[in-house]
């Protein structure tokens, strides 16, 4: 039975699936496996720069990748943090010029967005149920803890800034649950809080933060959320001592989200990412994996924990505390940084899967 009339048969169930632009592709591919890229937004896919030659070469490779992907028929999954309208926002000329994702697995994978063949994207509620009940995830008793634990974390190291984000702060929540639309009564110009992820910032060392998140973990274990996983990101350094980092408290990882969907759609990842949120993405659940130049300190930190066996100048093989694993690494070993590096490493990374 040639692939694709295989695919349909086993989506009969699955409407969504069925119109979506993602077997479209597979049966432009012909494999038996099809391969689809897994890719972070933010410095990976696309980079910015204040230095207009360093941006135009940025935005000239995020081109080349689109081109590549689409010669190739290869589906292009966007597994980040932004929600599904960041993602939607991005995608016009005038702000990121983002391509139409087959998938969005958005809010660090705690969402799964399908793309249809009429250009809207439709949300994948079975993941969300599942993911919900796996993981317990309860807002209202997480909120309370994570409200506590802030109070005291600020107490222990005073002049700490670490509070909600924006869209979960105290007030927004609040104009949420007592009004059906608070941003057209001028209430809050924040988008409604999410119910799998509660987000924090932090602004300070990468220590600090590390005994954040064991300090926040110790807390949800203790109130039976010990599947709850929270996940550090950092994005803008202030100072040398001072950097801005996301603390993501989640019902599922974005390493969740491509297990799923490898499992769902059988196929094999290739993942591209830079920051912490990608770790388990990369590390874990991808069958070929790129750590694009200008990563971020956790991801490097987390490298530190493997060995690698390489195989040739930036490709190696994943090595855990037992065994050589069969994942490919393509780590950036020069100037080339975020889609630059997407590019160097994914076309090898497809020949060696054909
Ligand atoms: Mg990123």
């Amino acid at each position: 039975m040639i692939p694709i009339v295989k695919q349909l048969l086993k989506y009969q169930n699955r409407h969504d699936l069925l119109n979506s632009t993602i077997l479209e592709k597979f049966s432009l591919q012909q494999r038996i496996t099809p391969i689809c890229a897994f890719t972070d937004i933010d410095d990976t896919f696309i980079r910015r720069s204040q230095n207009p030659n360093n941006h135009a070469r940025y935005q000239k490779a995020t081109k080349n990748i689109i081109s590549l992907l689409k010669r190739n028929a290869i589906p292009v999954i966007a597994v980040t943090a932004r929600d599904l309208s960041g993602v939607v926002e991005g995608q016009s000329p005038a702000t990121d010029n983002l391509p139409a994702f087959d998938v969005i697995a958005s809010s660090v994978g705690t969402e799964i967005w399908i793309h249809t063949k009429e250009n809207n994207y439709v949300k994948d509620s079975i993941y969300e149920s599942k993911i919900a009940k796996k993981s317990n995830f309860s807002r209202n008793d997480i909120y309370h803890i994570l409200q506590q634990a802030i109070g005291e974390l600020q107490e222990k190291i005073p002049g700490i800034y670490l509070e909600f984000q924006p869209r979960d702060k105290e007030y927004n929540t609040l104009a949420y649950k007592y009004n059906v639309n608070p941003k057209l009564s001028s209430l809050t110009t924040e988008d409604a809080p999410q119910d799998l992820k509660i987000s924090l910032e932090f602004h300070g060392t990468y220590l600090q933060v590390c005994y954040i998140k064991r300090y926040l973990k110790e807390r949800l274990t203790g109130s039976n959320f010990e599947k709850v996983k929270i996940v550090i990101s950092s994005g803008l350094t202030f100072s040398p001592k001072k950097t801005q980092f996301s603390i993501d408290i989640l019902a599922a990882s974005k390493g969740n989200a491509v297990s799923y969907l490898k499992k769902l759609l059988q196929c094999k990842a290739i993942a591209a990412g830079d920051s912490g949120n990608d770790i388990d993405m990369l590390l874990n659940a991808s069958d070929a994996s790129i750590i694009v130049g200008g990563c971020k300190i956790e991801l490097v930190e987390e490298m530190e924990k493997y060995s690698l066996k390489k195989i040739d100048n930036n490709f190696s093989l994943l090595e855990d505390s037992n065994s050589i694993t069969n994942r490919i690494i393509y780590q950036e070993n020069d100037v080339h940084k975020g889609p630059e590096s997407f590019l160097k490493g994914f076309l090898p990374l497809l020949h060696y899967f054909n």
